[in-house]
């Protein structure tokens, strides 16, 4: 079994000097024990170089939070996929409800960002996850499978493919989904994965996000069907994320 995979999302928070205490703090306690986890931070663009150098000789491994479709050209502001590559990153966020909510992504559009990370040899997180709505309406399960039907490329390798189930309604809020919610998604997701790319289907990461502390994520990290945690706004401290990480051990 991997272990498990705890990922940072910054958002867009953070300057050097914050990518520079983080770095030192979480390298402090790491030093001398081996990793609990596979650890991931995804700064902002602006940060990955400043971070990358602040936990140089650490195991943690960085990200990019979007990606552009194309490799190069006339887009002002976004960011290819290679440019993330070459500043070490080895995964990119796509498909954020932050960024299907305000910059109207869809799922096409969150499957050819990811068949870009793809390309430039990063692993997608590929994320997806109900509204408040269509949860009371009973349509959650519905929801993240034609989600997932639509935002992952079939040529994606299983292997090098990471999904987060983030409910939106837990996003920055404090509700998290009870564990037999979670458990609940994530079998389905799997069964889905399964269907589709038949046994190596199980290789698919399936992390959970939304409201993840120090305090619940143990009980989340425990759910046989989580391999990993996307953790935003308690990403920004070094201890927070790192009690987290402890939590996997
Ligand atoms: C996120 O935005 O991916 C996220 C999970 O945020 P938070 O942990 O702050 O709810």
């Amino acid at each position: 079994m991997d272990p498990k995979l705890i990922a940072g999302n910054w958002k867009m928070n953070g300057l050097r000097a914050d990518a520079e205490r983080f770095g030192a703090a979480l390298t402090g306690h790491l030093a001398g024990k081996p990793p609990p986890c596979d650890m991931l931070i995804c700064p902002p663009a602006t940060l990955i170089a400043a971070l990358g150098s602040a936990l140089a000789g650490t195991p943690v491994a960085l990200g990019g939070q979007d990606c552009h479709t194309g490799v190069k050209g006339a887009h002002t502001g976004d960011i290819a996929a290679p440019m993330l590559a070459d500043l070490g990153c080895r995964f990119v966020i796509v498909g954020h409800s932050e960024r299907r909510a305000a910059h109207r992504e869809t799922d096409d559009d969150v499957a050819a960002k990811a068949a870009a990370a793809r390309d430039a040899g990063l692993v997608p997180i590929v994320c997806l996850g109900e509204t408040a709505e269509q949860r009371k309406a009973g349509d959650a399960l519905k929801v993240v499978e034609r989600q997932l039907g639509g935002s992952l490329p079939s040529t994606l390798e299983p292997a090098r493919c990471v999904v987060a189930y983030e409910p939106v309604w837990a996003i920055g809020s404090g509700a998290t989904p009870t564990v037999e919610q979670v458990a609940e998604v994530h079998a389905h997701l799997r069964a889905r994965l399964i269907a589709g790319c038949g046994p190596a289907g199980r290789q698919v990461r399936l992390l959970y996000g939304g409201s993840v502390k120090p305090a619940n994520a143990g009980a989340i990290v425990r759910i046989p069907a989580v391999d990993g945690l996307l953790v935003g706004g308690a990403s920004l401290t070094a201890d927070d994320f790192w009690a987290i990480c402890a939590s996997c051990a």
